[in-house]
This record gives C-alpha cells, structure tokens and sequence, in this order.
C-alpha cells in the first residue's frame, strides 16, 4: 500500500501519519522530518534546506526529489509507505509516478485557513520522536514533555506568524494544482480535518479498510 497525505501546513497529516501507517502495515516518512534530520546532522542538505524552510518557501524541487526518492527506494519501504508532505509541487508529483508507476491512495486533510493559523501557533513538536502536540486542542499530558518519549517539546521556528503565512501562500500556489492532479487520477480520499483527532481517526479507519 502506498500512501500520500496532503493537506495545509497544520492540517493534522503529521499527526496522523502513524496511526495511518500502523493500520496500513508500513513505515511513513515526513518530507519536512528528513529535512530537519539532515539539519540536525548538519549535512550540506540540511544547510541549503534551511535557508528556504527559515523563509516558509519549498526546498527546490531536485534535491526534495532526490532525498524522498532514496528514501522510497529502500528496500524496506519500496513495496509500501506513507509520505506526509512530499509530493507538494508538480514537478514531484510526476517524478514520483515516473518512478513507481502509481500510487494507491491520496488523503487529502482538508481544513479551513482560520484553523490551520490557530492550530499552527499553538504547535508543539517532540524534539526527539516529532509526536506534535497543541497547547490548547491536544496537550501533552506532562506540560512540556513528551508523554511518548519523554524528551521537551519545543515550538519550531517556521510555526512562528510572519513565517506561517507565507507558508500557506506558497501552499496554496504550490500544492493545490497537486490536489487537482491527483483528483483527476481519480486518487483523492477527502477528510475533514477540522475533525478531532479521534473523529478523524475513525473516518481514516474506514478509508483505509476499503
Ligand atoms: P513540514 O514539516 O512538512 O511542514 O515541512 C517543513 C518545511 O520543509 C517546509 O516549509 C519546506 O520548506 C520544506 N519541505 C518539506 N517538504 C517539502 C516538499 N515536498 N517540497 C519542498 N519543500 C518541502
């Protein structure tokens, strides 16, 4: 099986993504992680990706490519993943069908933008295992501590206003068309993110048992 989730930053993809890869019996990998890992690891990757991720712009397209199709590529996760965030540009999309042939299922996270800024900036990621958690609508049950690690949750830089909105603008010109393609593969599962989190669990349940 193998999986994209779409949608806005702050859609709840990255929230999801374990529960939909643990019901589909395969790994999931997030575009935006494997970035902040090369960061963390301070390669030349992580270094170029920054500069764009500081700005709230994508990571040019050849090097996201490149980085998610190695990924893909492993032969522990050819067979079956889940991508949250990768394909968001059309050029990715089509590199993506040319190197698998197709893909099973598209879960677009649809949710309206008041949410996605309210849910943004009041995010708060695990540094160690990235579970997010929100302030208010989804704390974690230690403060600031990791309830599945435990390690400190902090806020990211690019979940920061000025940054945030660009981050949505250049979805909407960006991954939106990715959308349209993949609604007209006729691929397209969508969700009401809006949803809590359980609620959306139970409709991906279903989605994902057909
Ligand atoms: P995310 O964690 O998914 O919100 O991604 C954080 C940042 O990583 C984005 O704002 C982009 O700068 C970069 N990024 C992640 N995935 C992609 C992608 N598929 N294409 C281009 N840039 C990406």
């Amino acid at each position: 099986m193998r999986i994209l989730l779409m949608g806005a930053p702050g859609s709840g993809k990255g929230t999801q993504a374990g529960f939909i890869a643990e019901k589909a019996n395969v790994s999931s990998v997030s575009s935006g992680d494997l970035f902040r890992k090369n960061l963390s690891d301070n390669t030349e990757l992580g270094v170029l990706a920054k500069t764009y991720m500081d700005r709230g712009e994508y990571v040019p397209d050849d090097v996201t490519i490149r980085m998610v199709l190695d990924w893909v590529n492993d032969p522990s996760n050819i067979s079956g993943f889940v991508l949250d965030g990768f394909p968001r540009t059309l050029p990715q999309a089509i590199a993506l069908d040319k190197e698998l042939g197709s893909v099973d299922k598209v879960i677009f996270f649809d949710v309206p933008t008041a949410d996605l800024i309210e849910r943004l900036s009041g995010r708060l990621i695990c540094k160690t295992c990235q579970a997010s958690f929100h302030k208010i609508f989804y704390p974690s049950k230690n403060g600031m501590i990791c309830d599945q690690c435990p390690d400190d949750l902090y806020q990211r830089d690019d979940d920061k206003p000025d940054v945030v909105t660009n981050r949505l603008k250049v979805y909407m010109q960006e991954t939106q068309p990715v959308i349209e393609y993949y609604d007209q593969q006729n691929k397209l599962i969508n969700i009401d993110g809006s949803k809590s989190v359980d609620e959306v669990q139970s409709k991906l349940e279903i989605q994902l048992n057909d």
